[in-house]
């Protein structure tokens, strides 16, 4: 029995998340983000709705046959005909859903409110026949009719039904009218309450946390607020906000929060925005100055929630903004110690560049260290390209070899690829991975002047295994050059900055 301030995580990033418009994924790719969920340690996963296509029935019996420790739901409207298809795949909970507001009994369903109930009773006693965990969904809530929806509900629960869910499915609820309706639908039923909010307004994580204040025991959510138009309550954020500002328990392992929004965010396509809470690129990222040297000597005096308990880093951004300190710490990670005079003079230099309205990315911070300190800096370099060929063509596949010397010894790759590029990067990234694991996070080409004789500058960002995040780039008139240096210079910063902190 769980006790009473255990909050249930119903995760529907694979059903509404995947209703996210343009947003479509393979079986392959929707068991690989169940399987990240369950590691995550969510309660229920909402699988699909398998009476939609064949794929999605494949996709919801494969991932209720994966041997997975969470629920695995399967998603019907109340007929007969899409519970069966549900209960044949094997799922262990039907979630059974049907409009009750007087508009979409109307224009959507096309049913009277007594056709409404008796499908609604009809669906549940019949998925508790099978011997299913039944959770029930009296779509658009918010907008029933209150005498309605509180008889729905208190049927629903006389049908046998495990647990009622509240949808506030056009998102038009605000925390202290959620509050309201849940503490109604709390006075006549018994069986656990759960909320399943949308983001139009941009308060679906306010809206379900009043929920859970108001006496509802489960939240439906999804990665990186996937779902339906603007979304549904983002999972990390109502996960840490349980966590941290409530004190209540989650089945939630906090760490593994930034690896899912990354894997959820590569196989959707849908990218997350920088200054997202908890898994944005920004969300623990400082330039400011004051900033910059508060968190580097007490991070608790600008950091509300450790990087480190949602997977992540600490990142210091230099900017115009920027303080000496922050850009001391950023530089020393790099295996730079500039002196007093030096690293002022570097400061300066950085903050003209803000001025100027340039972004200075970390690569741009050590090019200009090197140039203050010349030849003082005799930058480690544990990787090193010697040899590069690549062979690309019509009815050739690009394949590319490498030569590279690691940590004082010469290693030889071939890869191919999909381009010339892609083949020498994955060449590289064969030699050095042994040494450090890291991932091609962004990748940019610009040609600095016009014409095909163009100097080629690619830029791009590479992450490892922890989350740190270094930028490099390189200027060549090959694109296949400039790429390969880039990623060479991205892998050895990285290194260093590992061997470093390790130091
Ligand atoms: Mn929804």
């Amino acid at each position: 029995m769980k006790n009473v301030d255990y909050v249930s995580i119903f995760d529907t990033t694979l059903r509404d998340g995947e209703q996210t418009p343009g947003v479509s994924l393979t079986t392959e790719e929707k068991l690989e983000i169940a399987r990240q969920l369950d590691k995550l340690g969510v309660d229920v996963i909402e699988a699909g709705t398998p009476i939609s296509s064949e794929g999605e029935k494949r996709a919801v019996r494969e991932i209720a046959g994966a041997g997975l420790k969470a629920e695995i739901c399967g998603l019907a409207r109340t007929t007969r005909k899409d519970i069966d298809v549900a209960i044949a795949c094997d799922v262990s909970a039907v979630h059974t859903f049907i409009s009750t507001s007087e508009v979409q009994m109307k224009y959507a369903v096309n049913m009277t409110p007594e056709q409404v109930l008796s499908s609604s009773i009809d669906s549940i006693e019949y998925i508790k026949e099978h011997g299913l965990v039944c959770e029930y969904s009296p779509m658009d809530a918010s907008r029933t009719e209150r005498g309605f929806l509180k008889r729905v509900c208190k049927a629903a629960e006389e049908a046998g039904v495990d647990r009622i869910n509240i949808p506030d499915t056009v998102g038009i609820m605000i925390p202290s009218t959620m509050q309201e309706l849940i503490r109604d639908v709390r006075s006549v039923v018994k069986v656990p309450i759960s909320v399943h909010c949308h983001n139009d307004f941009g308060m679906a994580v306010a809206n379900s946390l009043a929920g859970v204040e108001a006496g509802a025991s489960q939240i439906h959510v999804a990665i990186n607020g996937l779902g339906e138009r603007a979304g549904n309550a983002a999972l990390e954020e109502v996960a840490v906000a349980l966590n941290l500002i409530y004190n209540k328990k989650t089945g939630i392992n906090h760490q593994q929060l930034y690896e899912t929004s990354r894997l959820v965010a590569k196989l959707t396509g849908m990218a997350i925005q920088a200054n997202k809470a908890i898994v944005g690129e920004n969300a623990f990222a400082h330039e400011s100055g004051i900033h910059t040297r508060g968190v580097t000597v007490v991070p608790l005096t600008f950091e509300p929630i450790k990087p480190e308990f949602v997977g992540r880093k600490r990142k210091l951004v230099a900017g115009k903004l920027a303080g000496t300190s922050g850009i001391k710490a950023e530089l020393e990670e790099s295996g730079f110690h500039p002196t007093k005079s030096q690293l002022g003079e570097i400061v300066k230099v950085v903050k003209e560049l803000g001025d100027k309205g340039k972004s200075v990315t970390d690569a741009d911070l050590l090019a200009i260290a090197r140039a203050v300190m010349g030849k003082v800096v005799k930058e480690k370099r544990i990787v090193d390209l010697t040899d590069l060929s690549v062979v690309t063509g019509i009815r050739v596949i690009p394949t590319a070899s490498v030569r590279l010397v690691l940590d004082g010894k010469e290693y030889v790759a071939s890869e191919t690829g999909l381009g010339p590029v892609d083949a020498a990067i994955r060449a590289v990234q064969k030699l050095t991975s042994p040494l450090v694991n890291v991932r091609l996070k962004e990748y940019r080409i610009e040609a600095a002047t016009g014409g095909s004789d163009a100097m080629g500058e690619v830029i791009i960002k590479v992450e490892d295994k922890d989350g740190n995040v270094v930028s490099s780039r390189a200027v060549h008139q090959d694109i296949v050059m400039a790429s390969v240096e880039a990623m060479i210079d991205g892998i050895n910063k990285s290194l260093l900055k590992s061997r470093n902190r390790k130091n």
